[in-house]
């Protein structure tokens, strides 16, 4: 039986990108070549990106940039507003808290997105706030934020934005210089579909000049983007530490991919996230969070009363090879969560999926529906 994965990340890699796994490893500290294969994977992402900001590939999965971002930008005793309408939204406050900082929320129910006159609320009440924390698509959620409408306000009023797009990157479309977003983060093994291991940073003007002006300089040595500022981008051809490259070569793939495939990429998200909504509605499941602020990467749905989370699910991975998430914090147990992003987001894949879901539902005595014929039918139906 093939094995599926369809949780909001890790997603499937697809072929060609792990193939590029394969190329022989040459030295990414010396060989010339490398400074330009790397600076050219950089200018793919700007273009994916829609941004003229510097782009770095970090070695280290989507954590590390939400936590470089934070300690480069936040001097010990100051105050960061985090936006709280998800759990990696909540999950920002850590990060300042870890570095000496001290978190102002904005929170909301998790159902709700936040909008841009509750930000501009909040940073008229704090005028002392000079950085503020958001996340596009909360992943345990679902939730997607209006991030483009949050960052023009950070920036009309002087505030540096920084987003966590790791799980809206490449199924989201997302127009950086125009949304003015300061620090963007994303990962590899989302909606990007390269493997896990690498995350992206993009960084405005604005922001490094928030890190370079800290009265105290940050300390640590392998967040510090600062080194990256002063090195690598100011073009010495040097990095701080020896690049991934293997992992580097299956990201640039990676991007190839999505943008050989331009506009179709994010159309492909939205047909398939809207066909999954659709059948499980029909079939009777309430979904979350509203429908007004639904990522097109991830559908949550609410466990049926009376059904064990972690039991029903490791069943649909043992017996049918498919592999759905639970959820995080407060929604452990209670909430599934089908993750279409990426190579996830194809039609086969969820024609597979609700066959092995109505089939591990009737297994757990659930009346039966034909899931998997009305999700095609559905989505036939949009392709036309
Ligand atoms: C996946 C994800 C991350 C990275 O978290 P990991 O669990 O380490 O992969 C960060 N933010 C969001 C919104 C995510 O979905």
């Amino acid at each position: 039986m093939d094995k599926m994965i369809l949780t909001p990340g890790p997603v499937e890699v697809a072929e060609p990108v792990r193939f590029a796994m394969a190329k022989p490893i040459l030295n990414p500290d010396l060989d010339l070549d490398f400074f330009d294969f790397y600076e050219n994977l950089c200018g793919k992402l700007k273009k994916l990106l829609h941004t003229q900001n510097d782009v770095l590939v970090l070695n280290g999965e989507g954590i590390l940039g939400l936590e470089a971002a934070v300690v480069n930008l936040v001097q010990p005793g100051e105050t960061v507003l985090v936006l709280d309408n998800g759990f990696f939204g909540r999950g920002f406050a850590d990060f300042v808290t870890g570095c000496g900082g001290k978190v102002v929320f904005l929170s909301k129910d998790y159902n709700e997105a936040i909008t841009a006159e509750e930000i501009r609320q909040a940073l008229i009440e704090h005028p002392e706030i000079k950085v503020a924390t958001m996340v596009h698509c909360d992943t345990p959620s679902g939730m997607l934020n209006p991030v483009g409408e949050l960052a023009r306000v950070c920036r009309e009023r002087g505030v540096i934005s920084v987003v966590d797009a790791v799980a809206s990157m490449a199924g989201e479309k997302i127009e950086l210089d125009d949304w003015q977003i300061d620090i963007v983060i994303g990962g590899s093994q989302k909606a990007l579909s390269a493997p896990p291991g690498l995350t992206i940073l993009a960084i405005s003007q604005q922001a490094w000049q928030k890190m370079l002006e800290r009265e105290i300089p940050y300390g640590g040595y392998y967040l510090n983007l600062v080194t990256w500022k002063n090195g690598w981008l100011a073009g010495t051809k040097e990095f701080p530490y020896t690049m991934p490259i293997s992992d580097l070569y299956a990201l640039e793939e990676a991007v190839n991919r999505a943008l050989a495939e331009g506009e179709g990429l994010y159309a492909r998200h939205r047909m398939v996230a809207s066909a999954v909504r659709e059948t499980l509605s029909r079939a009777g499941f309430q979904l979350m969070p509203r429908q007004d602020c639904r990522a097109v990467t991830v559908t949550a749905i609410m466990v049926p009363l009376g059904i064990d989370d972690e039991r029903f699910r490791r069943q649909l991975w043992k017996k049918y090879g498919v592999m759905i998430g639970g959820s995080w914090g407060s929604l452990a147990g209670k909430v599934w969560r089908i993750g279409h992003m990426g190579e996830g987001a194809r039609p086969e894949k969820l024609f597979r999926f609700f066959d092995a879901f109505e089939k591990n539902l009737r297994d757990f005595k659930r009346e039966p529906y034909p899931m998997a014929a009305v999700f095609a039918e559905l989505y036939q139906e949009s392709e036309i």
